[in-house]
């Protein structure tokens, strides 16, 4: 198994375990010089010192027995015996002592040593004390005093290598208490520093195995996040770690190919767009182009049509007259689609800047110029409070009102027409209503209105080139906005709504120097 794909909890598993391991040596091995060291004091404290004790009294009890004999032998006096009576107790006790002392220390000189004191005592006792004493008692002849004094001279001498070997062990015993001591503190250092060897090794583990590459892949993803994704994110450390950075890497590589394939489809797009613009451009150009040129023939066929008309009607026969009168009417209604569609191609050929228009001077002016119009129909034109300042071009705008205005004038119904004109903010622009009280637009018909050209009435119904609402939706376009039929409600008639750029935000830069205005008459 691959260790750096060990996961995280057995990472943290294998640190804790290391630093209980080496906190239990710690212990165990603390635990260990303490008991020694305790059983060493034990030895010193219980032992070697009682046995010293008992040592010093062994040779008091037997110096009192000494004197006790030498003096109740020169007195003869029963009281003079009573140290030695009490040295003889305490001299048994004082062996018993240091036997068992010695024996559980397991001192075998001192135990000698105290065996070499009792035999030397007990020939003291033997061979001078007792015949001395009883001598005394009975008036008999005492031992001499040379071979007392010999004797206890052994008993001194057995009592000096006892108190010399006692002395000796508890120099042992002490410097071994010592020596526990200082292993102790030896182990108490050697302790502290495995244990800050391991908490060392335990963050260097964590920090190479967790930390490092939990920051190499966050470097990664940041990087991929301020949009950098083509350089590949290296997965690295644990388990989890490596398939996070394993599926973010996927993310980056997935995104990356959609970048491209957004890119390209981008790029696509552009270039379709520049395509649509300039076959737009070229459409525009040819309609402008074949609407200028075809003016010139067209006026010459429409005069010289009504010269003859002028000239000859009435001299040749009916039939005549009114085939010279279908050619002088489809002539000028070819005039008027001919400069409409001119006036058309022009929206836009030409730029001037743009800069903030009063609406409701455009409406004044459209009114002004549609004021036979109104008259005629009895009709009325309502403006909704002030109408507000927009960016654009006055001439183009003035003509949307006017085409506007004009149709709810034109399709009426049985009732004068009324019109209300609106406008309200929304957002960056102004959104402006035109309604009238007409005959109204059916919505299927919403699109197809707004086609050059195209007409829901005969010529006959309604007067019109249908030109008026597409020049409409090319001016509003032009300016950045947008134009469409509300959707139809019983009792009004159509609703147009169009947005324009609100002044104080700024609009497109530019609009055309002729005012293309579409004369519905
Ligand atoms: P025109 O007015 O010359 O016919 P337009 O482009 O202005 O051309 O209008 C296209 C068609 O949309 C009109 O022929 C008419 O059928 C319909 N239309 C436009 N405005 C209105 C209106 N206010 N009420 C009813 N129908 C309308």
């Amino acid at each position: 198994m691959n260790v750096r794909r060990l996961r995280v909890a057995h990472w943290f598993a294998l640190v804790v375990g290391l630093l209980l391991a080496v906190a239990a040596i710690a212990i165990a091995t603390g635990v260990a010089g303490l008991d020694d060291l305790t059983a060493r004091r034990l030895t010193l404290l219980d032992r070697i010192d009682p046995a010293d004790a008992a040592s010093l009294r062994l040779s008091g009890a037997l110096v009192d027995e000494e004197s006790g004999v030498r003096g109740f032998v020169i007195a003869r006096r029963e009281d003079f015996l009573e140290p030695y009576h009490r040295g003889r107790v305490t001299e048994q006790e004082a062996l018993g002592d240091l036997h068992r002392l010695a024996t559980i220390a397991e001192l075998d000189q001192v135990q000698e040593d105290t065996a070499a004191v009792r035999r030397a005592a007990e020939t003291w006792r033997s061979e001078y004390a007792e015949p001395a004493v009883a001598a005394a008692r009975s008036g008999g002849e005492p031992p001499s005093a040379d071979l007392g004094k010999q004797r206890f001279d052994a008993v001194r001498t057995a009592l000096r290598a006892q108190q010399r070997d006692v002395d000796i062990a508890r120099r042992a015993a002490r410097k071994a208490l010592d020596d526990a001591a200082a292993d102790v503190k030896r182990l108490f250092i050697g302790s502290g520093v495995l244990i800050i060897l391991a908490v060392l090794v335990a963050a260097f583990t964590l920090r190479q195995v967790v930390i490092r590459p939990i920051a190499r892949l966050a470097r990664g993803v940041r990087r991929v996040a301020t949009g950098d994704f083509q350089e590949p994110l290296v997965a690295s450390g644990p388990r989890e770690l490596y398939d996070l950075g394993s599926d973010v890497d996927g993310m980056r590589a997935r995104i990356a190919a959609e970048v491209t394939a957004l890119r390209d489809a981008e790029r696509a797009l552009i270039e379709q767009a520049r395509e649509l613009q300039r076959s737009n451009q070229e459409l525009e150009q040819f309609a402008y182009v074949a609407s200028h040129d075809l003016q010139e023939p067209l006026r010459k066929v429409a005069s010289f049509t009504q010269m003859l008309q002028r000239r000859y009607s009435g001299q040749l026969d009916e039939r005549a007259d009114r085939y010279i009168e279908f050619a002088v009417d489809g002539a000028k209604r070819m005039q008027e689609l001919i400069n409409d569609l001119l006036d058309f191609s022009r929206v836009g050929r030409t730029t001037r800047p743009h800069e903030p228009v009063d609406c409701d001077d455009l409406v004044e002016e459209a009114l002004r110029r549609l004021a036979a119009r109104v008259e005629e129909t009895g009709g009325e034109v309502v403006v909704d409070g002030d109408l507000p300042v927009v960016m654009g071009d006055a001439g183009l705008l003035t003509a949307v009102f006017q085409n506007l205005i004009s149709n709810g004038l034109k399709f009426r119904g049985d009732a004068p027409p009324r019109i209300e004109i609106a406008a309200e903010r929304a957002g960056g622009a102004w959104r402006f209503s035109v309604t009238d009280n007409g005959i109204g637009i059916d919505d299927e018909y919403a699109e197809r209105i707004f086609v050059i050209f195209q007409r829901l009435h005969t010529r006959d119904a309604y007067e019109g080139t249908g030109i008026g609402l597409a020049m409409c939706r090319k001016i509003v376009e032009y300016h950045g906005g947008r134009i469409w039929l509300a959707p139809a409600e019983a009792g009004r008639g159509a609703r147009f709504d169009f947005t324009l750029p609100a002044a104080e935000r700024g609009g497109p830069q530019t609009a055309t120097e002729e005012t293309p205005v579409h004369e519905h008459a």
